[in-house]
């Protein structure tokens, strides 16, 4: 499949195609912009496919899944995701930041390159490409992708946040019933299943922004109030990163602590992947909190971007920078996964302290 944008109905000449699409990339979408650069940038160490389109008025846009490092099925995956809220501009600025320093570092950087010899890195850095165009949470269609699995929540929190399907005119939309999901969703949920279809360990990272004062780092499920069934693998990962970083700046928690949520694509893959025994498939959600940089800049109040990105230039750079340290750390505990997942007995005592501390409120 081509990754040039292209005209929905094409009647204008290649040349002039690419200069009107730069024109809306920079006017509308400058982070799909900066995501091509850098794929002309990152060849032939960067692969790119394209694994759907999805149409903004004249131009269809790509949704965008690279790869990085071994291309054997057997290696263990880091996936990384941004862009699902189209509004949460910041999560995909920061997988793009992240995929520059690594595209730079694979120059010179023995210790990564041999990472990336035994490990793949996937990262679909922008799933949401109209959302985020028109400054939508939903996708074009209206729709909220993070509600539109086909799952139900038990005992959902306060509607209509949890998700619900009286119309697209009002947020967190979850689509009609009984209706195949929305091509972005489908999308994604086809590159993680065949991501970690044979992979021995899959960690991920979904990267959104919004919710609260604190940084927090949730984890399945949304939908329910139990405890993932890889609670003991999670504690050890968490409590690894905790130990080695004592200053981070996350709260690790349940998603269901917060909010149980109607169609979770992350419950969804999760509960599939269940079937699949002897592999662990971690999915962590990043949730940047944003009020923060509501309290510190009130006037971000005034727009409805304010509500969810950094906008001081000093503090979106912060931002940026802030989140290294975790992403690095995953990229070290893929490399590293046969030095920490615990067999028995550890196991057990690693599921009991799990459930001594996240156990369901
Ligand atoms: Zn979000």
């Amino acid at each position: 499949m081509t990754t040039r944008p292209h005209p929905a109905h094409s009647d204008l000449p290649q040349q002039s195609a690419d200069r009107a699409f730069r024109r809306y990339c920079r006017e509308r979408l400058p982070e799909l912009g900066l995501l091509q650069r850098l794929l002309r940038r990152g060849t032939p160490a960067l692969r790119s496919r394209v694994l759907t389109e999805v149409p903004d008025g004249r131009w269809q846009l790509p949704v965008h899944a690279l790869e990085l490092g071994s291309s054997s099925p057997t290696a263990p995956v880091l996936l990384l995701c941004g862009g699902v809220h189209g509004i949460e501009r910041i999560g995909t600025q920061l997988l793009l930041a992240q995929l520059a320093t690594l595209l730079q570092r694979l120059r010179w950087d023995a210790s990564l390159q041999q990472q990336l010899a035994r490990i793949r890195i996937v990262i679909c850095p922008l799933l949401n490409p109209v959302g985020m165009a028109r400054g939508w949470r939903c996708n074009g269609n209206g729709i909220d992708l993070m509600r539109n699995a086909p799952l139900e929540a038990e005992q959902p929190g306060p509607w209509p946040v949890s998700g619900h399907r009286l119309g697209r005119w009002l947020p967190w939309y979850r689509g009609r019933p009984n209706q195949p999901m929305e091509p972005e969703a489908q999308a994604l949920c086809t590159l993680v299943q065949e991501q970690i279809a044979t992979a021995p360990l899959a960690l991920v990272l979904d990267c959104h922004s919004g919710f609260g004062l604190r940084d927090r780092i949730w984890f399945p499920y949304s939908g329910c109030r139990q405890l993932l069934e890889h609670a003991a693998e999670l504690h050890v990962l968490l409590r690894l990163f905790e130990r080695s970083h004592p200053h981070h700046p996350y709260l690790f928690e349940p998603q269901h602590h917060h909010y149980r949520t109607h169609g979770d694509l992350w419950d969804y893959l999760y509960r599939q992947h269940l079937q699949r025994a002897g592999q662990v498939f971690l999915p962590l959600t990043l949730e940047m909190g944003s009020w923060l940089w509501v309290k510190k800049n009130p006037r971000q109040l005034a727009s409805y971007s304010g509500l969810f990105n950094p906008l001081v230039p000093h503090r979106h750079q912060r931002t940026l920078r802030r989140h290294q340290l975790l992403l690095d750390f995953l990229l070290r505990a893929v490399h590293a996964w046969q030095q920490w997942l615990p067999g028995e007995p550890a196991r057990r005592h690693h599921q009991h302290q799990a459930e001594r501390r996240w156990s369901a409120r």
